[in-house]
Formats: C-alpha cells, structure tokens, sequence
C-alpha cells in the first residue's frame, strides 16, 4: 500500500499544470509555426513524462489541461473551445485516448516496479527476521524478544505478543498500540485476527494449525497481508520450539532427579549398613559356640545401635528439611556450646582425629535453633572427616563480626577447585572424583545452607587445592534480633 499525502499531492498538481502552461507559452510564443499534431505530441510527451514521474491524477490532469490549451490556443477557431473543422475533432479524441490509456499503462508498470522493490524488501526483512529469532536467549521470555525483534527489523511503531503459557503480553514501541490485553488474549484463544485499517493496525493469533500459542498485534506499520502471515508463523514457530525445549529440560530434569534419588538411597544404604555390619559381626561372635558374652562385643552393639539410632534420625530430619519443613526454635545460645554439643554426637567418629575448638571467652549469644545449627557443624566437621587425611587436624572457630558471630570449619585436605566452588552447595552436586571414592549423598550441604538461610545468616567457602577448605557461617547474636524485632 503506498499512501500519498495531500500536500504533496497538491503540489504535484500545481506542477503539473505549470508544465502545460509552459508548453503553451512554449508554442504559442516561440515555436508558432509547428502544426497541431506536433503540439499535441508535445502535450502527451508531457503527460507521460508525468504519468511515469508521479502518477495517474496528475497525468489525468495533464491530459485534460493538454486538450483544453490545444483547443483553445491552437485549433481553428483560436480563443474559443469551439472547432470547426471535424478533423481537429479526430485530432481531439486521438489526443485524449492516447494519453489516458498511455498515462494508465506507465503507471501501472511504476506500480509494479514498486510493489516488485517492496516485495523484494519485505523479503529481505523476513529473512532477516528469521534470521535473528534463532537466536533468542532461552533465558529470557521468547514472546518479548520476538515482539522486540520484529520492531526493530520492520521498522514498526509498536508490536505486542502475547504468550499463552504464561498469560503475559510483551510489548515494544509505542506504548499506545490500541489494544488491550484482554484483546490479545481473546485473539489467542479464539483463533481469530483482524485488521482496522483506521487505526493502522493488525492482529493475528499464533498457530501452527494446532491450539494457538498466542497472538500478534503490529501497529503503525505498511505490511502487506502475506509478509504478516509469515511473521506471524515464524513468531508462531520461535514459540512452540521454545515450549518444547521447555518441557524436554523439565523432563530431563526430572530424570536427572530420578537418577539423584537413586543415588541417595545407594549413600544412605552404605551408611546404614556399616554399622548393622559391625553389631551383627558382635552378636555373632558372642553367639558363637560357648563363647562367653564378651562386655567388650556388646560395648561395640551398644555404640554401633546408638550410630545407627542418630543416623536414622537424622536421615529423617534431613528429609524433613529437604521437603521444605524448616520450622525454628530460636532461643539463646553460646555458639561454643553449639560446637561442643555437635561434635559430642560425633564422638566416636572423632575418636582419633586433631578437633580444635578456638573460640574467644567473650562472644556474643546468637539467636539460634540448636537442634538444626548442630546439624549444620555437625555437616562441616563430617566433610572434613570424610574428605580430608585421617591425620590432619580440623579447627572449628567462632568470631564474633558485625552483628553476628562467625562459625567456621577448617580442614587441611584436598580443596575444591574453583569451577566446583560455586556448585557444592547445589542440590545433589557431588565434585565428580569424590562420587566414586567416597560415599555421599550431595544434599548436605544444600540443608547447611538452608538452615542458615532460615536464621538469617550466610554461608560461604575458602578453599585452596592441595591445601584445604574452610567453611564459614554466620548466625545473628541476640540484639541485632530483638533489633529487628523493634
Ligand atoms: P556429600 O559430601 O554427601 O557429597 P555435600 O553437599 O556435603 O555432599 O558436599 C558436596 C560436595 O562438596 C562433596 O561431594 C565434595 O565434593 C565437596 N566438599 C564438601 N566439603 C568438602 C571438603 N571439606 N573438602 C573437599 N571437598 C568438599
């Protein structure tokens, strides 16, 4: 569609009659002795001329002006619209013929050079187009980008894309696209489009023959209809590959989880049945024929019982946890007898390990539920005893900083490389030489972290390869809770 403008058009037309005028003058004044059919030939040299330049009205115009000027200043009888001979009739009609039916066909070829150029750019745009929505950012919301996308390649006042799944429209450019949300949304549902030519605007939903994805609105735009529906399957298509991709990450994470939760129940079953092996080996010795119950064998049933009893519960309370049932006790604590505490329930394992506590005699009491910080050291100290040297010591500290006190867990083991630091506290991220060697679940830290979190703390981790790993986190002391409190 190529819209005019009436000033333009006006002007046009002023020219239009100046350049008859001035072929008048031309042969009225200068060139007097040419005959009638070389004037006429003059004027529709002219009108051509103009039919090519500018269009069909001006060289209508032109034509007209043409055969009244040669009726009135060069066919007998001069200065009159009268004609007396029949030939200048003829001459006339030919005149008038020949330039409309010529100034129709010139148009018509400059039409459709026009329509073939914006043809050929529309093309090029949609290549384009096509072109930059393979590369959206699956990170973002596709429906905006594309909105944003077709914006910027068409040159349009203002798109807006609304997206189904999430019931959300995008919009880009003139804020004032005149539709409504609601609009767009029926659009989707219904299947259905329009166009308001008054308000320059079009709307089509986006589907591949199936349950539309959504809808498109361009606004202020000269498009023709076949470009539209081409944007709007491409939009269509960017769409339904994004929400398949979509539903394969969600599936694959869901396999992943299935794959992870086999891999803890794998864990925890090592843990358990370390100690079932050494209460059975006891009971069976004492079993063994004659033997007299030895007090020492039933000291190992004893302690092995009590492991396997704390670990059951803790098993349960991790998975409490891990479902999302993080419910605080907070009352006041010395964060040292929070150390002790939790390394007393690993007494046995810390048998014959270096465990110093350093810790200054005036720290401030931090606001905690005991039962679970415990279970976050108690977290720290197990890694370290797991991933670092039998021989090599392990330092639990407490600082006080700022308005908390600062617990840390300090191992002289293999350290974690950077690349693998940001990703142990993830669910499940095991780094991947220690998922063969040494048993573990992946969650241990995941809970740590969220039992901090709930106290309002950080957790943090320093580690050096080769040298070691400290773990640090904070607990809020006393008054900066009653603080916010206030
Ligand atoms: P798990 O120990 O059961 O694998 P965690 O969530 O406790 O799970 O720890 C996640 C990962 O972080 C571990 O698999 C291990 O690779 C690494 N990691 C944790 N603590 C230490 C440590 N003190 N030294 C070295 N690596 C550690």
């Amino acid at each position: 569609m190529i819209t005019r403008k009436p000033i333009q058009t006006l002007v046009r037309i002023f020219a239009t009659l100046l350049i008859i005028a001035g072929i008048t003058a031309f042969h009225f004044f200068v060139f007097n002795q040419a005959n009638s059919t070389t004037i006429a030939m003059t004027f529709l040299l002219a009108t051509l001329g103009v039919a090519t330049g500018w269009g069909l009205l001006e060289a209508f115009i032109a034509s007209v002006a043409g055969m009244l000027c040669l009726n009135f200043f060069f066919l007998r009888p001069i200065f009159t619209f009268y004609l007396a001979d029949t030939q200048n009739w003829v001459t006339l009609f030919v005149f008038l013929v020949t330039a409309v039916v010529a100034s129709q066909l010139s148009t018509s070829v400059k039409q459709r050079a026009l329509e073939a150029t914006r043809q050929r750019e529309e093309m090029e745009r949609l290549y384009e187009l096509s072109r930059t929505l393979m590369l959206v950012d699956k990170q973002l919301p596709t429906a905006g980008q594309i909105s944003q996308r077709i914006a910027q390649v068409f040159g349009v006042s203002g798109v807006a894309v609304f997206d189904r799944e999430t019931d959300q429209t995008y919009r880009t450019g003139a804020m004032d696209v005149p539709i409504s949300d609601t609009k767009l949304r029926d659009s989707a549902l219904q299947a259905t489009g329009f166009h308001d030519p008054e308000a320059n605007l079009s709307v089509l939903p986006l589907s591949l023959g199936r349950e539309p994805v959504g809808s498109l609105a361009i606004y202020g735009a000269s498009i023709s209809d076949t470009a539209l529906h081409a944007i709007s399957n491409l939009a269509a298509i960017v769409m339904e590959r994004a929400r398949a991709e979509a539903v394969a990450t969600r599936m694959e994470a869901a396999r992943q989880n299935e794959a992870m939760k086999s891999m803890l129940l794998d864990a925890l079953a090592h843990e358990f049945k370390t100690p079932l092996t050494s209460i059975k080996a006891a009971a069976s010795s004492i079993l063994d024929a004659g033997a007299p119950a030895q007090k020492e064998l039933v000291a190992v049933i004893e302690e092995e019982s009590d492991r396997l009893d704390s670990l059951v519960s803790e098993t349960i309370r991790m998975a409490r946890i891990e479902a999302g049932d993080l419910r605080l006790e907070r009352r006041r604590q010395a964060a040292v007898d929070l150390i002790r505490a939790s390394l007393e329930k690993l007494r046995i394992l810390l048998e014959d390990r270096d465990v110093r506590i350093e810790a200054g005699p005036d720290l401030p009491e931090v606001m905690a539920d005991a039962e679970l910080v415990e279970l976050t050291i108690r977290q720290l100290v197990t890694n370290a005893l797991k991933y670092a040297n039998p021989e090599s010591p392990i330092l639990i500290r407490a600082v006080p900083v700022d308005d908390a006190v600062r617990i840390s867990v300090k191992d002289f083991g293999p350290g974690i490389a950077p690349k693998n630091l940001q990703r142990i506290f993830e669910k499940y991220y095991r780094v991947e030489h220690n998922t063969r060697r040494i048993p573990g679940t992946g969650i241990g830290l995941t809970i740590a972290r969220d039992i901090v979190k709930a106290h309002g703390g950080e957790i943090w981790v320093e580690s050096v390869l080769g040298e070691g790993t400290e773990f640090f986190f904070t607990l809020p002391v006393v008054e900066k809770m009653a603080e916010q409190k206030r």
